[in-house]
C-alpha cells in the first residue's frame, strides 16, 4: 500500500473522529469528504489500484480536498472478481457489488490498522439501479463486514444510524438524505463547498466498456488471470487470437511500441520490421513456428509497406533473433483474429 500526502491533515474545527473516506475522484465521493469534514472529522481518502481504473482523478480529488490518499494494489481482487462474481455483473464484465464489498471491506482493514473510526464512501441510494438500491447497499454492508463501522453520509439519513453515529463520533443531524438519480442536489453541494472542478459522472472503469470486455473475456478464456503482466497489455495495442489459439499484440504508436518492448518476458517473441517504418508485435508466452509466420504477417500489415510485395521482419525469441522475409498480410485476412 502506498501513501500520498497531498496535504496536511486538518488541525482546525473540534475533531472528534477520523474517517478513511473512499476517493474515486467522482464528485459524490468529494462530497462525502466535505460533509465529514464540514463537522470537524478528520478524515483521509482511499483508492484502489487496478489495471481498470486510473488513479488521476482520485489525486487530482485529493490535492483539490488536500487530504492524504492511501493508493491499495486491488489487481488481484477485482481478477478474482471478474472470474468468480458471487453477485453477478453489471452491464458488461463490472461485478460492482462484489467490488464495492471488497473495497469497503480492504479500507475496513486499513481502518482497523490505522486507527480510524469509520468508513465513508459517496454513495447515494437509488443513484444507480443496480448496484445502489437499498438491497445492493445492504449487501455491500453485510459481505464488507464492517460491524456497523460503514457510513454514508450523503444518504446516511435514509439508512440505519451507524456505530460512529451511535457513540456520537459522527453527529448525524449533519449528514444527509440524497436519494435517486437526480443531479441537481450533488450540483448545489458542489458550489456550496466551492468544488468546480470534477469529473463529469460517466465511470472510467474499463470493466464497464464492451469493448475491453470482450478482450479481457478472451484472455479469460485462454491464458487465464495467473499472469497479471498480460491483463496490463490488455491496455496496450491492437489484440488478436490467431487461428492455432496464439495470441498477438501489435502497437498502435510509439508508446505502445516502447511499451511491448518493456514487457517482453524471456519466453515470448518479440516482432518488428526492420526496411520500412512499422509497428512492434509481442506474442505473449510460446508460440509454435507457424503462428509467428502469421504473427510476422501480421506486423507486416500494419507496417508502411507502399508497394513492396515482402518486407524484413526481425524475430526475438530468447536470446535468439532471426530475420525473415514475409508478405503482409491483407486487412480481410487479420480484421477476423482481431479482437
Ligand atoms: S464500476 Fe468498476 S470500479 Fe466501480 S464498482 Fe463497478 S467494477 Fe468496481
Amino acid at each position: 500500500m502506498e501513501s500520498e500526502a497531498h496535504g496536511q491533515k486538518r488541525g482546525d474545527g473540534e475533531r472528534r473522529g477520523r474517517g478513511l473516506s473512499l476517493l474515486s475522484g467522482g464528485l459524490d465521493s468529494r462530497l462525502a469528504v466535505c460533509v465529514l469534514r464540514e463537522q470537524g472529522l478528520e478524515v483521509e481518502g482511499v483508492v484502489f489500484a487496478s489495471p481498470f481504473f486510473k488513479l488521476d482523478s482520485a489525486r487530482d480529488a485529493a490535492r483539490q480536498l488536500d487530504v492524504p490518499l492511501h493508493v491499495v494494489d486491488f489487481t488481484r481482487d477485482i481478477l478474482d472478481l471478474v472470474e468468480h462474481p458471487p453477485h453477478g455483473f453489471g452491464g458488461a464484465l463490472n461485478p460492482c457489488i462484489d467490488c464495492h464489498a471488497r473495497m469497503i471491506q480492504r479500507a475496513g482493514a486499513l481502518m482497523a490498522k490505522m486507527g480510524f473510526d469509520f468508513v465513508a464512501t459517496g454513495e447515494v441510494l437509488n443513484q444507480r439501479p443496480m448496484s445502489q438500491n437499498r438491497r445492493s447497499l445492504a449487501i455491500v454492508e453485510r459481505d464488507a463486514a464492517l460491524s456497523g463501522r460503514l457510513l454514508r453520509p450523503l444518504s446516511a439519513l435514509l439508512l440505519e444510524p451507524t456505530v460512529p453515529e451511535q457513540a456520537g463520533v459522527v453527529d448525524r443531524s449533519r449528514l444527509l438524505g440524497l436519494s435517486g438519480r437526480s443531479r441537481k442536489p450533488q450540483r448545489e453541494l458542489a458550489e456550496r463547498y466551492g468544488l468546480t472542478d470534477y469529473p463529469t459522472p460517466a465511470g472510467g472503469c474499463l470493466l464497464t466498456e464492451k469493448g475491453f470486455c470482450r478482450k479481457l473475456a478472451d484472455l479469460r478464456g485462454h491464458e487465464g488471470f495467473g499472469e497479471e503482466r498480460l491483463v496490463w497489455l490488455l491496455l496496450r495495442g491492437r489484440h488478436f487470437r490467431l487461428p492455432g489459439g496464439v495470441k498477438c499484440v501489435v502497437g498502435r504508436d510509439a508508446r505502445d511500441n516502447a511499451a511491448l518492448k518493456a514487457q517482453r518476458s524471456s519466453a515470448d517473441v518479440l516482432l518488428h520490421t526492420v526496411d520500412v517504418p512499422g509497428p512492434t508485435a509481442l506474442i505473449p508466452g510460446a508460440a509454435d513456428d507457424a503462428s509467428i509466420t502469421r504473427a510476422a504477417g501480421l506486423c507486416a500489415a500494419y507496417a508502411d509497406c507502399g508497394s513492396r510485395p515482402a518486407v524484413t521482419i526481425r524475430m526475438i525469441r530468447g536470446e535468439t533473433t532471426e530475420e525473415q522475409r514475409v508478405a503482409p498480410l491483407t486487412k480481410e485476412q487479420v480484421l477476423p483474429w482481431m479482437l
